[in-house]
């Protein structure tokens, strides 16, 4: 008897499909009848299974979808930790100096003043010592030396490849895990052809009584300088921590962090060894608003990456007698077959995004109503699972947060417009998703050109594996796929950060920690929730990617940088007119005090 499962129900069809026009025997009746009963249970072991498993979400999902109230059943949908604030009275003695009109005078000329120094890193840039456009990172280091008198007076510094830096905060008790901060110094260069769009020279850290502009101002001098002045305020008030701080802060984040962050992680497990911090804080996820309610979204996993180059070859010649083909023809045909065919992508419910979707439909206010019901109803509903796929993934930006992409950003071939062209390749760049691997990329490409590479009569080889048929007549010419830029560039997907269960004490700790930093800031009744903390699914990639040896995967993507702050006027970020609002500063700088008198006190890390 065929079954379907619907709505967390069993349904039982028809069983006209099964029938035999003409009866069978009494035995073959017996065995058709007996097979179908073992079907029936094992189909409702199967589904009773699942449900068990879901259960309390599933309950949890139609209590919500049946109840007007949302107030009091959001929580079911995406529940939140308490807000978690520091016992330390030098808490509140901290505060009160951030929000004086000296301190804000102190921490705009702070964040102008590194913004000032243009420490660029480029993607061909050469080795440390050999090429010259490093020079400004000894500027920058100078910069921060007498910026910042306390910290270099109380922590040890290790330069990592003479750029990288390291700090040590050594705390009291060398039982409690370290906690590892990470900022990176490198900014996107400036394009020398919008310079003079800027609003404010790029490189002029002006403030203009609310905001400080210029490359860096978000993307990660304030990163790195609200770490640095969160601590010489924590020193200024005679803090001395238990619990041991290291920083970590690389010179080519924004380019293949191999000069800097590697170098970094390298120094770091040879000093503290593998796991050994308790957790790790880098750049990512902000504070913005989604469907009416303000949300913060630390960024809980990376997707992988991967830079796939195509190189076609075939004869060259005079081109007043060409084939029908040319390599860059073939090279063509071979992109189409890229853009004709993207990699699928599908609504599953273990992805980080559709956890961030529970949050958003159990607190977001002005969500559509049909949204809304395609999420709840998706937790217990393949079909309704699959509805909010179609409705989400109109959007590319929606497709970016779950599937593998892939973009054709690199093209060359030929040199002379009356010769043939013997060489021709792309680059196409795939973001891999989370529930994918580098292998299954690879793979995907490779089978997807096999049919065109026989067409062409090319020989195929796909990292270094030979893939069309060794026997067959000689080639017209070659297809080679491979890692673009150098071997190992590419990057699996990062672990899953864990959000809920006892392995989620990082996470709580800096779930308390934003509720505390957003209430206070705002002079907002300290233990109520006035942001929702959810997990995020960030698009890109951070220094973090180096680093999944040191946490035992416990890394979080967030800086408490508060998006809403760019309502009126864009951020900027690696783009024209990059600026900081000095009120999301402030903040920033009251998230990294919070942090760490929050990371000092917690004994259960
Ligand atoms: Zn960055």
């Amino acid at each position: 008897m065929p079954v379907s499962i619907q709505a967390g129900k069993t349904r039982i069809l028809p069983v006209s499909t099964l029938c035999s026009p003409v009866s069978p025997p009494t035995a073959r009746k017996k065995r058709v009848y007996h097979f179908i009963g073992l079907l029936l249970i094992a189909v409702v072991v199967v589904n009773h299974c699942q449900l068990t498993r879901f259960n309390s979400l599933v309950k949890n999902c139609k209590e919500f979808l049946f109840s007007n109230d949302y107030n009091h059943n959001n929580e079911k949908l995406c529940s939140q930790y308490d807000v978690l604030v520091p016992k330390n009275p030098l808490w509140k003695i901290v505060g009160e100096g951030i929000g004086t009109e000296e301190f804000k005078g102190r921490a705009v000329d702070w964040l102008a003043g590194a913004i000032q120094v243009p420490t660029e890193s480029y993607d061909n840039l050469g080795p440390i010592g050999e090429d010259p456009r490093w020079e400004t990172f000894k500027q920058f280091h100078e910069y921060l030396f007498k910026a910042f008198p306390l910290v270099h007076s109380t922590l040890s510094l290790t330069k990592v490849n003479t750029y990288g830096l390291l700090y040590e905060w050594k705390g009291t008790d060398s039982s409690l895990k370290p906690v590892l901060l990470a900022a990176h110094q490198d900014v996107v260069p400036v394009e020398p052809r919008t310079a003079a769009d800027w609003t404010y020279p790029p490189y002029s850290g002006h403030f203009d009584g609310t905001r400080i502009w210029g490359r860096g101002a978000s993307d990660d001098k304030s990163g790195l300088i609200g770490l640095m002045s969160a601590i010489e305020i924590l020193l200024e008030g005679d803090f001395k921590p238990e619990r041991t701080f290291v920083l970590a802060f690389g010179c080519d984040e924004e380019a293949s962090s191999r000069f800097g962050a590697q170098q970094l992680a390298k120094a770091m497990l040879g000093i503290y060894g593998r796991n050994a911090f308790a957790f790790i804080v880098d750049e990512g996820g902000d504070i913005s608003e989604h469907y009416g309610t303000v949300f913060a979204t630390p960024g809980v996993t990376e997707k992988g990456y991967l830079d796939l180059r195509i190189d076609v070859t075939s004869p060259g010649g005079h081109s007043s007698i060409p084939p029908n083909h040319t390599t860059i023809g073939i090279l063509s045909r071979l992109l189409v077959e890229f853009e004709n065919n993207p990699f699928p992508v599908e609504m599953s419910t273990d992805s980080v995004f559709y956890e961030t979707l529970q949050c958003y439909a159990g607190y977001g206010t002005t969500m559509p109503s049909d949204l809304r019901k395609a999420i709840v109803r998706s937790v217990y509903s393949k079909k309704a699972l699959k509805r909010l796929g179609d409705i989400l993934f109109e959007n590319p930006a929606n497709v970016a947060l779950v599937g593998t992409t892939q973009a054709i950003d690199l093209i060359q071939g030929g040199v002379k417009s009356n010769a043939l062209p013997e060489q021709a390749y792309a680059v196409v760049n795939h973001r891999i998703s989370t529930r994918s691997t580098v292998l299954e990329v690879i793979k995907h490409d490779t089978d997807m050109l096999k049919s065109l590479a026989y067409e062409f009569n090319l020989t195929f080889i796909s990292f270094g594996e030979t893939i069309s048929d060794v026997h067959a007549p000689s080639a017209y010419g070659s297809l080679v796929l491979s890692d673009a830029f150098m071997i190992n560039n590419s990057l699996a997907p990062a672990p899953i950060t864990p959000t809920f269960g006892h392995r989620a004490r990082p996470y709580e700790l800096l779930s308390g920690t934003i509720q505390a930093t957003y209430n206070s800031h705002r002079g907002l009744e300290l233990e109520s929730h006035h942001v929702v903390v959810a997990p995020g699914m960030p698009t890109g990639n951070t220094d973090t990617r180096r680093y999944w040896d040191l946490s035992d995967g416990q890394i979080l993507r967030y800086n408490h940088r508060n998006s809403l702050a760019f309502k009126d006027v864009a951020g900027g970020m690696h783009t024209i007119d990059e600026n900081l609002p000095v009120e999301a500063f402030l903040e920033m700088i009251w998230f990294f005090t919070t942090l760490i008198l929050n990371s000092d006190e917690s004994r259960n890390l």
